[in-house]
């Protein structure tokens, strides 16, 4: 929760910067509910969010002279239910083993990093772990995961710089499934320069796993980078595209005023969110807790 706190501090201190100077009378009126509008999407929540807290705000009956610490209530409660419907850890639940997990974004996002995290977590569930290397086209990438996968002791399936990431994975469903293992993650490429071949490559890695098992991939988590703000709402457009996302974990919320994209995402996709990353260590993985997230950031 400390980092968490940290992480939201500044999200908050910037919506409670723009809030600054509102307050409340019985009802708002127009002016300060505009006002309050405005700054809700500066703080990244979205238009949409935007409206639907300007409409909770309308119909809220305040004391005479409520300060804005008393709209913000109004502000947090809404956050919450709009949060709260997303939340979803991701579990470990398929039958026949191995539950194949897709993790796709943009290079950078934090994908390397979630991957670990994840594995970790698992591992601390007890369930048993392997990585496969599907993002052939970076040789750092395929590098650092195997950093991670000797740090943490899981298995990694890898294959040569520039080879075929379908075969790669192919490999890696056939020893997890040959091993017992609960949960395969496997890494992709994320180079959005050039759409049409990256939403070649992962429709190539869909299909044959569907070959092995029509319920796979059963997980596809687009990684998100928060100090993108609105970009990474757009990331979730293409990705959903290219890829299909079936849930949304969003790194780098320590130390950036953009956590508010969070809520937009919620509000605008509705895709569940599995956790939150709120640093660069192993266990900076958070489960996502909308009261507790709606509380930090308003
Ligand atoms: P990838 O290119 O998407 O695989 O990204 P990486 O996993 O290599 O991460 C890129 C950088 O972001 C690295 O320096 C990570 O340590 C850092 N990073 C990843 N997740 C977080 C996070 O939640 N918070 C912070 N502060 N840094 C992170």
């Amino acid at each position: 929760t400390e980092r968490l706190f940290g992480g939201f501090r500044k999200t908050s201190e910037r919506l409670t910067e723009n809030l600054s100077g509102i307050v409340g009378k019985t009802r708002l009126d127009e002016g300060q509910l505009d006002d309050i509008e405005d700054a809700l999407i500066m703080s990244d929540l979205g238009p949409r969010a935007a409206a639907r807290i300007r409409d909770r705000l309308a119909e809220e009956r305040f004391e005479r002279d409520a300060d804005s610490e008393a709209i913000m209530e109004v502000v947090a409660r809404e956050i919450a239910d709009i949060l709260r419907p997303v939340a979803r850890p991701l579990d470990i639940v398929a039958f026949p083993r191995p539950q194949i997990i897709l993790v796709i974004g943009v290079n950078g996002s934090g994908k390397t990093t979630t991957i670990a995290k994840l594995a970790h977590l698992f591992q601390e569930q007890d369930y048993s772990v392997m990585l496969a290397a599907g993002d052939t086209f970076r040789a750092a990438a395929i590098g650092q995961l195997a950093i991670w996968a000797d740090r943490l002791g899981v298995p990694i399936v890898k294959g040569p710089e520039g080879g075929d990431p379908a075969s790669v994975v192919f490999d890696a469903v056939k020893a997890a499934t040959q091993q017992g293992i609960d949960a395969l993650i496997v890494d992709t490429a994320g180079r959005l320069q050039n759409k049409r071949e990256l939403m070649d490559e992962l429709a190539k890695i869909r299909r044959v796993l569907g070959r092995i098992n029509p319920e796979a991939p059963h997980d596809v988590v687009l990684v998100l980078d928060a100090t993108n703000g609105q970009n990474a709402l757009s990331q979730i457009e293409i990705f959903k595209e290219v890829a299909g996302v079936s849930g949304l974990i969003m790194t780098k919320l320590d130390g950036t005023a953009r956590g508010g994209v969070l809520v937009a995402a919620a509000e605008q996709y509705g895709l569940p969110i599995h956790a939150i990353g709120v640093g660069e260590k192993i266990d900076d993985l958070r489960p996502f807790s909308p009261d507790l997230v709606a509380r930090v950031i308003a």
